[in-house]
């Protein structure tokens, strides 16, 4: 029996691709194994439906990418501290971007307390930043909900990424290495700067609060202050 290998057609694509980008460059495989120069780490999420390079527009070679489920950046997370050590320390990346996504299907199970399985433990951050934000939540109309916790979660992933000792330390030695929190739109293809940019650690502050009261005044019509006056007992 001939066995017809099932993905055959992702070689097939991988030798079309490699021979057109050959093409369009003479001697770009052979520049890219001398040494990669990426300006930029992006920090987003697995979801099939936001390939990082493609909707930047960039080659490879010129974006260090991490994903995992709904772009967390988690304090003992090593294998993302050991992606960002090395693209601080080693590659000197000048900009570090935190991208969700609209309708993200992590942010949504954090959301609705979806039980997925081993998944559950890692969207418990998401569920950490959905509790810390929850009498505003409450405020965003049902349907506008998920969205809004993605946005939040961008921002809390963006300050966890501040508060790392890497990016610190980049930091406190001069370094230069901006943060930033980004949010993709899966309905038009199209990349939004939530404003959370921080150059050091004097604008972390300020650039969070910017950011959440502009997430606020997208999402509902109350001053963000009256509601988190109402803030009530964590429900966890
Ligand atoms: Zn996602």
């Amino acid at each position: 029996m001939i066995m017809i290998n099932p993905l055959s057609e992702l070689f097939k694509n991988n030798q079309q691709w490699a021979t057109d980008t050959e093409q369009r460059e003479p001697g770009f495989f052979s520049r890219l194994l001398k040494q990669q120069t990426p300006q930029y780490l992006w920090i987003g999420c697995a979801d099939s439906r936001v390939p990082a390079n493609e909707l930047v527009g960039l080659l490879p070679g010129e974006l260090f990418v991490h994903r995992n489920v709904a772009n967390v950046v988690a304090h003992s997370d090593l294998n993302a501290l050991a992606v960002i050590q090395y693209a601080v320390d080693a590659l000197r990346v000048q900009h570090i971007i935190v991208v969700g996504h609209s309708n993200c299907g992590g942010v949504k199970a954090a959301l609705n307390d979806l039980r997925l399985g081993l998944v559950d433990n890692w969207i418990r951050h998401v569920k950490d930043v959905r509790f810390k934000h929850k009498a505003w939540l409450d405020h965003v109309p049902a349907q506008r909900r998920v969205d809004a916790l993605c946005e939040l979660n961008v921002l809390e992933q963006a300050l966890n990424l501040c508060y790392t000792t890497v990016v610190q330390d980049a930091w406190t030695r001069g370094q230069s290495v901006v943060v930033h929190g980004w949010v993709y739109g899966l309905h038009n293809g199209l990349l939004e700067d939530l404003a959370m940019t921080c150059a050091c650690l004097s604008d972390v502050s300020a650039a969070y609060d910017r950011a959440l009261a502009g997430i606020h005044q997208r999402y509902t019509d109350a001053p963000a202050e009256r509601i988190s006056a109402e803030s009530g007992s964590d429900p966890r």
